[in-house]
């Protein structure tokens, strides 16, 4: 027998799992409102057009494939706080920030996490319950507690807003806080302007680290300025924090993992340090990143004409989902007249969050075909008009 017999399998991912089950499904009524990945309204994947003229000057540029330095591609890092924290922001003039090019939103927390691991020994990350469903894996795996904060009422389907608050407030000082930066997933449900102030004093008040994992910017209201508000408030405030960043969704770059871990500082000196550590973990893990990602982010971010453009595409895949929000709102609404159904309209991002149990959805995928994560989240970036009236029907059929 092998040496490895004591390995036991692991069980499939609560995520990816779902879209190899769907690959499996040979109905022709499948839908996979499992991964979040934007499908045009035929339900196919779709490259942006930003990126594919990207891609051409890149190609006639004829550039070579050297190893980037650790740290990753300057001008990638530049577009990348701008893009957070906006052109103007003094924490980028101030040189007052570490930026680290890393694999996407899950690379970028993963490096974040193990720098919290290293150098905040001891501390928790508190993740809101709800989260994605990769925050504990990544945590864990980097050796960092994690504990969840109230977050989701399901009796409003909207934010539990005195219990993350009461949570966080009980929180040992110098924790980490992880906070979606905005179209929060699973629930959709994001803080108003008001309650970030809140999160903000308790933050300052309890000395906690946030740590926003901006996956989304972009998907929540269509704009990439207005999404940004969080953490361009936080820094406006001068409250040190970590933000992860991913290019996956917005510039449609899944498979390239292009991203970055940032800590905007209070000082160039303590920001030097940081990256300085951020290079020594990254090194030992994948040692440098990818460069052909992060030259088309350069490039889209880099030429005023573009970046236009990407906002424009931007607002596109946002508005084909609040398009599809309505017409699935209007097919429920015909059907259940009674039922409250507003909460999918008030839902942001990519993701619809229906309170449908386990069993439910099972019973969705096992009679429908309808592959969705077990928590209940639709994915409305793969779900198109036309199918709206399909999956309405599903779950009123079943006796739930
Ligand atoms: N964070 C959240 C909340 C997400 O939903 C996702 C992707 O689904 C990610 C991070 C990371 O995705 P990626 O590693 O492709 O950037």
């Amino acid at each position: 027998g092998s040496r490895l017999e004591g390995v036991e399998m692991a069980p499939p991912d609560p995520i990816l799992g779902v879209s190899e089950a769907f690959k499996r499904d040979t109905s022709g009524d499948k839908l996979n409102l499992g991964v979040g990945a934007y499908r045009t309204e035929e339900l196919q994947p779709f490259v942006l057009n930003v990126v594919r003229k990207a891609e051409e000057r890149m190609l006639a540029a004829n550039e070579n494939k050297e190893y980037l330095p650790i740290e990753g591609l300057a001008a990638f890092r530049k577009a990348t706080v701008e893009l957070l924290l906006g052109a103007d922001s003094p924490a980028i003039k101030e040189g007052r920030i570490a930026c680290l090019q890393s694999l996407s939103g899950t690379g970028s927390l993963r490096i974040g996490a193990a720098f919290i691991a290293k150098f905040m020994p001891g501390a928790a990350a508190y993740i809101s319950r709800p989260t994605w469903g990769n925050h504990k894996n990544i945590f864990a795996d980097a050796g960092v507690e994690w504990k969840e904060y109230s977050y989701f009422d399901p009796e409003t389907i909207g934010l539990d807003f005195g219990g993350m608050v009461a949570d966080l407030q009980a929180a040992p000082e110098g924790s980490v806080v992880v906070l979606h930066g905005c179209a929060h997933n699973p629930t959709g449900v994001d803080p108003t302007p008001e309650q970030w102030e809140q999160i903000a004093d308790v933050c300052v008040a309890k000395k906690l680290l946030p740590f926003f994992d901006v996956a989304y910017q972009g998907f929540a209201t269509g704009s990439l300025d207005a999404d940004a508000f969080a953490p361009r408030y936080f820094a406006q405030r001068g409250i040190e924090f970590a933000v992860a960043q991913s290019y996956s969704k917005n510039l449609g770059l899944y498979a390239e993992r292009v991203g970055a871990i940032s800590f905007v500082l209070s000082d160039k000196e303590a920001a030097d340090r940081v990256l300085s550590q951020l290079k020594r973990i990254a090194r030992a893990v994948y040692s440098n990143p990818p460069i052909h990602g992060a030259r088309i982010v350069s490039e889209v971010v880099g030429s005023e004409e573009m970046f236009a453009e990407w906002k424009g595409e931007m607002e596109e895949m946002s508005g084909r989902i609040k398009a599809v929000r309505q017409v699935l709102f209007d097919e429920l609404n015909k059907l259940e007249p009674n039922k409250d159904w507003s909460f999918i309209l008030k839902q942001v991002g990519m993701f619809s969050f229906t309170g449908l149990s386990p069993a439910q959805c099972d019973h969705m995928t096992n009679k429908w075909h309808v592959y969705m994560t077990k928590d209940g989240r639709l994915s409305l970036a793969g779900l198109n008009k036309a199918k709206c009236k399909y999956l309405a029907d599903a779950p009123s059929s079943n006796s739930h």
